[in-house]
């Protein structure tokens, strides 16, 4: 059995906060204790830099700062040397766009994305793509938010150099078909980056089953810190890849003239890294993995089923996204009410919920909308909080009508 209000009480912010219905997932989640204690600890206890010290907090926080590496590795079905500690996702894109991808493209090259890319897995593309006279091309999506399997098909070739695909949509919450598109991709010699920054904290994820040659999360989607995230990269391709900065603790000898680079993943991590980030993300996989994923799983299923119910029995509410494979992510347009509106209504009543284009701007021209009002629903979420969401968007339409 999976019970939010118990799961809820390992989260110190929403208990501070009893009426706060934080239904903003998406954007980012909350923080269990053992996460917050973690990044204290280290401040407290364990506070140096890494790899350089010789005294005891020093090995200890380097100890730490690795051990987490592992955890990691393991989370994902990687092997240690290919996790790579990065700000972000979308630092983890950047890099691999920037450092991997661009040196490589060349008139005729093309990148596919699809048409419901967070701008994090679309701009630094299409800046490859103009620095190297490269193509952008979209996989195009049906009305329902599904993607187009049968024309990603045929934009295949082999001038396709890289296809950058989300693994669920931030904005319509669709779960694609990653290892379809990795085995098709692949068929034609192109390489794969998997933007797993909405799945990685519901989904299970084994790389290596996937086959991803990339896949990029953030930390603090996944109930840890800001600041952190993780790039897996495949052996052959991180050792291809330029490293995004050079200094100190990514080389094995310098003299003024010439140095020698570490191996990966060092050779790409140059300077202090987040030391406290990395603890706190390393606590956070400690977290969901004590959780029953497969009850929780069901159970946000259930809770989502139920969302879409309720908000669908407002009159005049439309769903963007409403394909068969969905994640806990709801977006909405409501008659009459902008979603800035409807968004600063909900806040009133302590339910935070985004508006706006999520960064999918091009995805919201597409549907020739503005904007969308987004709940996202995590493991703490209730069915009480759905009913206050409900009431309050058929409030705020009775009210702005
Ligand atoms: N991709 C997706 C699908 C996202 O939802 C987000 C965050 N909203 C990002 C990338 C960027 O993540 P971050 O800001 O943590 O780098």
């Amino acid at each position: 059995m999976h019970y939010p209000e118990q799961i809820r009480l390992q989260f110190p912010l929403l208990v501070r906060n009893p009426e706060l219905a934080w239904l903003d997932n998406a954007a980012t989640t909350q923080k269990p204790a053992q996460v917050i204690d973690a990044i204290r600890m280290l401040y407290e206890s364990d506070n140096a830099n890494i790899n350089r010290g010789l005294y005891d907090i020093a090995v200890r926080a380097t100890a730490g700062y690795e051990s987490v590496r592992k955890v990691v590795a393991e989370f994902i079905g990687a092997g240690e040397g290919n996790i790579v500690y990065t700000s972000g996702t979308t630092g983890g894109v950047n890099m691999v766009a920037r450092c991997y991808l661009q040196p490589k493209l060349k008139a005729g090259s093309e990148v596919l994305i699809s048409a419901m890319e967070h701008h994090a897995n679309l701009i630094p593309w299409q800046i490859a793509c103009k620095n190297s006279g490269a193509s952008l091309r979209v996989i195009p999506i049906d009305e329902d938010g599904v993607l187009n399997m049968g024309e990603f098909r045929n934009m295949l070739s082999a001038n396709t150099a890289m296809v950058a695909v989300t693994h669920v949509s931030n904005t319509l919450g669709t779960v694609n078909p990653v290892e379809e598109i990795i085995e098709l991709a692949h068929s034609v010699g192109a390489r794969v980056l998997v933007d797993a920054a909405q799945s990685i904290a519901h989904y299970p994820i084994d790389v290596s089953e996937m086959n991803a040659d990339f896949l990029a999360f953030s930390a603090h989607k996944m109930f840890g810190p800001t600041g952190i995230g993780v790039l897996y990269g495949k052996e052959e391709v991180l050792s291809e890849m330029e490293p995004p900065n050079y200094g100190g603790d990514m080389i094995r000898t310098v003299s003024y003239q010439d140095c020698t680079l570490a191996d990966i993943p060092r050779r790409l991590e140059a300077g202090t890294p987040h030391v406290a980030g990395v603890f706190g993300l390393g606590e956070a996989i400690g977290f969901i993995q004590h959780l029953d994923r497969t009850a929780v799983r069901e159970s946000l299923h259930d809770l989502t089923t139920y969302a879409t119910e309720q908000l669908l029995g407002v009159n005049g509410v439309t769903l963007i996204g409403r394909a068969p494979s969905k994640s806990s992510i709801l977006s909405f347009t409501a008659p009459g009410v902008h979603p800035h509106d409807m968004a600063t209504v909900l806040g009133t009543r302590q339910i935070a919920v985004r508006a706006g284009h999520h960064c999918t701007q091009p995805l919201m021209n597409h549907f020739g909308i503005s904007g969308t009002t987004r709940a996202s629903i995590s493991i703490y979420n209730t069915r009480d909080e759905i009913d206050r969401l409900v009431s309050g968007v058929r409030d705020a339409i009775n009210f702005f009508s």
